[in-house]
């Protein structure tokens, strides 16, 4: 098979190695599986942009489109460091499949920036996102492609795509990206949907096994941003106990629960989890392999692999982060068979679902209250559980195999209705 240089790297074909293995075990029709393991397009550009003491950088950006058979495209764009061509490609496939587990008319994108925001002034993080908006203007669009926050990227850098965007075409168009502040068309319920979609997907899981969610269950979550601090919130007020939080600075580890407000008020003050008394600060390492009930890596992908995988002590694994889990750490754990796994493209769904409902607001110009927005989220995560949840009873099969299965069904169907142009 043809081989590209843009995408040899080993997370992107790790996986295309998944969707492969999952499409041959289906008996994918051929071209369909030829034509969904490379993305449709991928936009890399340059971005100058002054630094505050006036000297002129360069740095990377990329866009990848992986499949729009469904809808416009649509995903998250990342700031960081080790952004690659690879990394967003595989990450645009995952948004694929993601879209159309849980029943979206979305297709799948990714995007970011090769920079550390961190060290960055805020005229020097909106220079650099304006500038990128520019590059990427022609590719993007309400109707075509639809950004989103992702590592590194918040409401204010949707604010400033919004705004660049809009200025360029003349009027306000806040389809254009979501995951945006709620006074210039952002939803309510964004902000926390990740982390709350990861919620109702252990809710469900819970129950499969007959889990009863209270005070014993203990709760671990590696990475504590917009994923894991919101599931975190949500996982205590369910009622259970969350053992273990982490940033990039610590993890911290009390049996007798971390209380979310506490973390929070520290938070606020400090910025970072390292120094907070009420825990003991052990590695990100060793938060994975704590003797827990539920599992939630929120972070960086590839943090569960061959070394660890055997190590793991939870009963639920749930995926808040993209990739989180190398297929050789998969194959572990199917072989152990005694981890409930909530696959990624299914677990953290939740982010991806309310920003469809922000852009469906946004075409429309009418708002819905925060209620019925969390309803709705409800609605889908269990709709796409349960649908995940009955192909793998059916196929026997794991979660991860019949959450892509899922998925694969509803894209390649589509694709082979509509047919191959010309
Ligand atoms: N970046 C998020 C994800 O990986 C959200 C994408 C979106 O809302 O478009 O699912």
């Amino acid at each position: 098979m043809q081989h590209h240089i843009e995408w040899d790297n080993t997370f992107f074909k790790e996986v295309q190695a998944n969707f492969e293995r999952v499409g041959r075990q289906m008996h994918l029709d051929e071209n369909i599986l030829l034509r969904l393991r490379v993305p449709e397009k991928a936009l890399m550009v340059s971005i100058p942009f002054r630094r505050d003491n006036g000297k002129v950088e360069v740095v990377t950006g990329y866009r990848v489109q992986h499949n729009d058979t469904l809808g416009p495209y649509k995903g998250g764009l990342r700031y960081n460091p080790h952004v690659n061509m690879g990394e967003v490609s595989a990450l645009a496939m995952m948004m694929t499949w993601k879209s159309a587990i849980v029943g979206l008319p979305l297709g799948g994108a990714k995007g970011g920036v090769a920079i550390d925001p961190h060290p960055l002034s805020r005229q020097e993080l909106q220079r650099v996102t304006r500038r990128f908006t520019i590059e990427i203007l022609n590719f993007i669009g309400p109707d075509s492609d639809i950004p989103a926050p992702d590592m590194g990227t918040n409401e204010q850098v949707m604010a400033w795509i919004m705004d660049t965007y809009s200025q360029q075409k003349g009027h306000a168009i806040p389809g254009v990206v979501t995951g945006k502040p709620i006074d210039i068309g952002g939803s309510l319920g964004r902000r926390e949907a990740p982390g709350r979609g990861v919620v109702y997907a252990i809710i469900s899981a819970a129950e499969k096994i007959k889990m009863k969610l209270d005070s014993k269950i203990r709760v671990a979550i590696q990475g504590y941003g917009q994923v894991g601090g919101a599931a975190a919130k949500k996982m205590e007020k369910i009622g259970c106990k969350v053992i273990a939080v982490s940033d990039h600075t610590c993890a911290l580890y009390n049996p007798n629960g971390l209380k979310f407000d506490s973390l929070s008020a520290y938070l606020a003050q400090n910025k970072v989890l390292k120094g907070y008394p009420e825990g003991e600060c052990i590695t990100n390492e060793e938060l994975l392999e704590i003797d827990c009930d539920v599992l939630i890596p929120a972070a960086i992908e590839r943090v569960i692999h061959k070394d660890n995988a055997k190590k793991l002590k939870c009963r639920i694994l749930a995926e808040g982060a993209n990739g989180p889990t190398t297929n050789e750490a998969d194959q572990i754990i199917r072989e152990r068979g005694d981890i409930f796994v909530i696959p990624d493209i299914l677990a953290n769904a939740g982010g991806v679902v309310v920003s469809y409902f922000e852009w469906v607001q946004d075409l429309q110009n009418l708002f819905w209250k925060e209620k019925e927005i969390n309803h709705r989220l409800w609605e889908m995560m269990s709709d796409a559980f349960e649908k995940v949840y009955l192909t793998a009873q059916k196929e026997k099969v794991d979660m991860r195999t019949a959450a892509l299965m899922t998925a694969i069904r509803k894209v390649s169907t589509a694709m082979l209705t509509r047919g191959l142009y010309p």
